[in-house]
Order: C-alpha cells, then sequence, then structure tokens
C-alpha cells in the first residue's frame, strides 16, 4: 500500500493587487448577486466568465418551487457562455456571493457538480483560471480541475 498526497496550490490576495482585467471579471460577478433569484435560501451567487475574445459572460443563482430544478451561478454562466459562443474557450471564472446585507466573508466555491459542468469545459478547450471572492480578499486558482480532484471524464 502507498501513501498518496494531493496537493492544491492556489493564491490569495486583496481586491487591489488584482490586474485590471481580473478585477473587472470579478465586479461582474459581484454585481450578478443583484440579478439572483433566491427566495427560499436568500444566497445570491453571481459568476462571470472571461471567454477567449475577450468578452464576459454571466449569470446568478435561479432558484425554483421544486428545488432541484433551480440551477446555481456557476452553471447559468456556464451554460450561457457555452450556447452564445459554441466552442469558444472559456478562459477564466468569477464566483461572488451575497447575503444577509453584504458579500460572504469567505471566498465561496463552487459545488460539485458545478465544479463537473465546468470541467466538461476545460478538457475541450485547455484550463479554466478561477476566482473565488470573499468579501475582502479572494483565492486565485489555476484550473477547475484543482478544485476537482479525480474528476470524472470518461465520456
Ligand atoms: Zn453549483
Amino acid at each position: 500500500m502507498k501513501d498518496k498526497e494531493y496537493i492544491l496550490k492556489y493564491k490569495e490576495c486583496k481586491y487591489d493587487e488584482l490586474s485590471a482585467e481580473d478585477l473587472e471579471l470579478v465586479k461582474a460577478a459581484r454585481s450578478m448577486t443583484a440579478n439572483s433569484y433566491a427566495p427560499y435560501s436568500h444566497f445570491q451567487v453571481g459568476a462571470a466568465i472571461r471567454m477567449a475574445d475577450g468578452t464576459i459572460a454571466t449569470g446568478a443563482n435561479q432558484e425554483n418551487a421544486a428545488f432541484p430544478s433551480g440551477t446555481c451561478a456557476e452553471r447559468t454562466a456556464c451554460y450561457h457562455a457555452a450556447a452564445s459562443k459554441p466552442g469558444m474557450a472559456m478562459k477564466k471564472i468569477a464566483v461572488a456571493a451575497f447575503t444577509d446585507g453584504d458579500f460572504q466573508e469567505q471566498p465561496i466555491s463552487p459545488c460539485g457538480a458545478c465544479r463537473q459542468a465546468l470541467m466538461e469545459y476545460e478538457k475541450l478547450h485547455g484550463p479554466i483560471e478561477v476566482i473565488l471572492c470573499g468579501r475582502d480578499s479572494v483565492y486565485l486558482l489555476p484550473s477547475v480541475a484543482s478544485l476537482l480532484p479525480f474528476t470524472f471524464t470518461e465520456f
């Protein structure tokens, strides 16, 4: 039997340390929290994806009385991007959450289903960098795969 380990290297930085391009993406994600439809959880999430052509695709979580029918912000943005610009690489995604009258203190992280959905596009077009937004700082990750070790990719 062998011991193995998985090491995740990522960066944490303040908003004023971000590049202008990343700050624009983060602002888009934070702004999208206002477009959330979250009457049940009151947890408003926004996501913004930088496309290969430089444009930004956005999404916000959309809840539904039939709970499984709702969709997270990350998948809303991802599918919006894929449907609007089929075949175009997604280069980076930023995610932010707003709850109880302020942005969430700790950087928000996508759920497993969103990681899997994003992974499909990452496998097709290359790494999608991830920016997880907190109230005062962000985490920068090199890829969706870094958030989803042992990804299911048999398709
Ligand atoms: Zn999700």
